[in-house]
């Protein structure tokens, strides 16, 4: 048995990058044969940078929410909110000493974010968090972590210190593996195909999984593209291979058929259609939504039984560990 690991901050709306590289992946991964898949809201991770607490606590349901109208379901994944777990805190601090402040600084998603945040955002929870994130994924034994190619570069810091710990005290942790969605690893911001489109961009950069058809039409209007107009993928028409990735994934139809679908038509009837396609696609998924997230109180059912179920695994891992530093 094979066990998956992901979590998602409740630092803003829930975006098509989410979706396509994270959500959607993980709902699939439940149909394979020899998973066991845990799933969590990183809440503790979203305090890293300012956030409005009546926000976060309600993104934290949405997350929930939105997990189960992908089709992530309670009986066959483990759901659970990162911070009603307090062993994830506890194995953050300790594992903090098995990591140098060198080793820390040269994670890329800290440079980028410690750029954008300012004098005053320079916390050190941004700079430790690949330590949670090592915690979190450590605590469970996971086997797998399917996320996008940005993170990748912390879970290889997890296993780093997972080998510096069995090293100094024997066999403790699972080594885990940063698993890549082949088709949708990374999707780029629709104003800047050099960036990966993130909830925390900027408003016309992402497209909101709750967002209106008409909002969503517009963006994709607006998206920038590459240089001459032919519709075709490769390295140098970043613009439209994201289009044509995101296209594919709601169509169903490979980036090659699409590709030949589309010859001879122009950039405005393409972006057109993907918006109307993509607007009509997420307005199904919105209706589920809806009524899912009105019943909160069956959210709060699924959470406590998933905070159980993940409880157990992690207060066992705290202690052993424990056991082996001489922590009483
Ligand atoms: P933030 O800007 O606050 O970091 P985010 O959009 O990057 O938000 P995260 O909560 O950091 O979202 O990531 C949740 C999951 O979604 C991770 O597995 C991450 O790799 C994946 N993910 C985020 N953005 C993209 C993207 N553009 N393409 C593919 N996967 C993505
Ligand atoms: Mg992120």
């Amino acid at each position: 048995m094979k066990r998956v690991v992901s979590g998602i901050k409740p630092s803003g709306d829930l975006t098509l990058g989410n979706y396509l590289g994270a959500m959607k992946r993980w709902a699939e991964n439940q149909h394979k044969d020899g998973y066991e898949n845990f799933f969590f809201v990183a809440n503790l991770h979203a305090i890293t940078v300012k956030q409005d607490a009546g926000q976060l606590k309600k993104r934290t349901y949405d997350i929930i929410a939105w997990l189960l109208t992908v089709g992530v379901d309670p009986n066959r994944s483990v759901i659970f909110i990162q911070s009603m777990i307090p062993a994830h805190s506890e194995i953050c601090w300790i594992l903090n000493n098995f990591v140098t402040m060198g080793e820390l600084g040269k994670m890329t998603q800290f440079k980028d974010k410690s750029a954008k945040a300012g004098r005053e955002g320079q916390l050190a929870g941004l700079f430790d968090y690949p330590v949670l994130m090592a915690g979190d994924v450590l605590l469970y034994d996971a086997d797998e972590i399917p996320v996008g190619i940005d993170q990748v570069q912390h879970v290889e810091l997890s296993r780093v210190i997972a080998q510096r710990f069995n090293n100094a005290y024997g066999e403790t942790f699972k080594l885990p593996k940063a698993v890549l969605s082949e088709k949708t690893s990374k999707i780029m911001s629709l104003n800047d195909p050099f960036k990966k489109m993130s909830k925390s961009g900027t408003e016309d950069s992402y497209i909101a999984l709750d967002e209106n058809p008409e909002k969503i039409i517009k963006k994709f209007k607006r998206a920038v593209t590459d240089s001459d107009s032919i519709i075709r993928f490769g390295e140098d028409k970043p613009a439209i291979s994201n289009l044509l990735t995101i296209l594919s994934e709601f169509t169903e139809k490979s980036v090659d058929d699409l590709v030949r679908e589309y010859e001879g038509i122009g950039y405005g009837q393409f972006k057109k259609d993907t918006g109307e396609i993509v607007a009509e696609k997420l307005s199904g998924l919105q209706q589920k939504y809806t009524e899912i997230r009105s019943d909160e109180d069956r959210l709060k059912n699924i959470i406590k039984e998933g905070n159980s179920n993940a409880t157990t695994l992690a207060n066992e891992k705290v202690s052993i560990i424990k056991d082996k530093l001489g922590l009483i």
